[in-house]
């Protein structure tokens, strides 16, 4: 491949990738529900005509849910062999009435698409997706490329996880890109270096065996709301400490050098707090900000259901209360102890005449930790800093992207994660939206990690 030849055409090309990466996003593909099912159909089968038209080979992997789509180009015998990963599903738009256009009409203002998955993640395999086709019209990448990209990352995967565990042994790989993530600081590119892992559970408390009148039973019947709350309350102190035995043993603290290189990303209360919009923040003020969002395990309810709470008054004792709980851990909780110790801290907390069950939803994740001391990471290190003009910060994420687990298992190649978006790009939230700049920098960037990649 001849460098120059494809960022000249990447720049030719800007407005007929636009237009394709909009068709990408009018699909509505909404994992999480099932009526759109057809549209995670959609997206994966517009991703498979987009990659046979470069010529690449391109199947969809069928399974337990919504497809995944791979795709190869293995034309560069001797070369290394770089597996990307990214996700066409999307999270629901709601609240619907809270966006200024409509979730999936994309629509541009002030250099900015917006759209229900802009940027979680369809403006990240995209960008990968352009660059291959660009990297095949000037004489072929310099490297072999194989896509997976899966939908159902904002759910439950199964399809890829159960690929991966039945194949992966299978993939040579030598290089994995995990494109799901992106820019913490305005046009400073970033790798991320860590991920905090999940549980999540669902907490039931049953007291009476049907609801009771609270006038008539108010005072002896065991009440699982009242017992839900302090359940809850036994969970976490004001000080933002986890009260689950055990918790914090295996935290591993980050080095000296990870700590102080937080310290100069410049990401402060007063940033954050704009972007919370509430007036405080909380937490385990005795720990750094970064490292409370990074490198600390966190508990949080997401939701609770039970009881009366449509308009007016029902005096009413439920029969149950349910709440859904999740913790993030990080390096080196391990997601089974840490189930255990929290089922059995609910149980302790039980009231008389109250039954406490308390079981895990979805798969659990690990969390990871995936290093920058290695081949891949240097290479997209340069490849950033040319199309940027700045040196690459090595950050860790709050959140959870569970696959990189199953490719580290399965695959084992050095992995990097990062992705391509501006922050505050609104990922889950109305509005959501990428800046197209930083979408054609994502094509320059992988144009120049296969040259880099190449060369190793
Ligand atoms: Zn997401």
């Amino acid at each position: 491949m001849n460098l120059d030849r494809a960022l000249d055409i990447a720049r030719e090309s800007r407005a007929q990738a636009e237009a394709d990466y909009f068709d990408h996003l009018r699909i509505p593909s909404v994992s999480a529900l099932s009526r759109h099912a057809g549209d995670c159909r959609r997206a994966a089968e517009n991703l498979l005509g987009h990659f046979r038209r470069i010529g690449f080979e391109a199947s969809l992997i069928e399974g337990d849910g919504h497809p995944t789509v791979r795709a190869e180009w293995m034309g560069a015998p001797g070369k290394p062999v770089l597996t990307i990963y990214g996700h066409y599903d999307v999270q629901p738009p709601d609240p619907i009435e809270q966006w200024v256009s409509p979730p999936f009409e994309p629509t541009v203002r002030e250099g900015r698409v917006y759209a229900r998955g802009a940027a979680d993640s369809k403006g990240n395999h995209f960008a990968c997706l352009k660059a291959a086709e660009y990297a095949m019209a000037a004489g072929g990448p310099a490297i072999n490329l194989r896509f997976l990209v899966e939908g159902e990352e904002e759910g439950d995967s199964k399809v890829l996880p159960a690929f991966l565990e039945r194949e992966g042994g299978s993939l040579k790989t030598d290089f994995l890109l995990i494109d799901d993530g992106s820019f913490a600081t305005e046009g400073q590119p970033d790798l991320i270096t860590g991920l905090r892992g999940i549980v999540y559970t669902e907490v039931e408390i049953s007291g009476p065996v049907v609801d009771l009148h609270s006038g008539g039973f108010g005072g002896v019947a065991p009440n699982p709301f009242n017992t839900l709350g302090h359940v809850i309350a036994g969970l976490k102190g004001r000080d933002g400490r986890v009260t689950l035995p055990g918790f914090y043993d295996s935290v591993r603290k980050p080095s000296p050098e990870e700590l102080a290189s937080w310290q100069r990303l410049g990401i402060t209360e007063r940033s954050l707090l704009e972007e919370v919009g509430s007036p405080a923040l909380e937490g385990e003020l005795d720990y750094p900000l970064l490292e409370r969002l990074w490198a600390r395990p966190t508990l949080d309810v997401h939701g609770i259901r039970g009881g009366f709470t449509d308009e007016g008054t029902k005096t009413v004792i439920p029969a149950t209360a349910t709440a859904k709980i999740s913790m993030r851990l990080v390096p080196d909780q391990e997601p089974g102890a840490i189930f255990a110790s929290f089922a059995a801290h609910c149980r302790s907390l039980a009231t008389p005449g109250t039954r406490v069950t308390v079981r895990q939803v979805g798969q659990p994740a690990p969390p990871v930790l995936c290093g920058t001391d290695h081949a891949g990471a240097r290479a997209a290190a340069a490849a950033f800093e040319a199309v940027w003009g700045k040196p690459v910060s090595y950050l860790r994420s709050g959140g959870s992207i569970p696959v990189s687990v199953n490719f580290q298992r399965a695959i084992g190649a050095p992995m990097v994660i990062t992705g391509f978006n501006q922050p505050g790009a609104g990922a889950h939230s109305p509005n959501e939206h990428m800046d197209l700049e930083y979408f054609h920098r994502g094509v320059d960037f992988m144009l120049r990690y296969m040259e880099e990649l190449a060369r190793l």
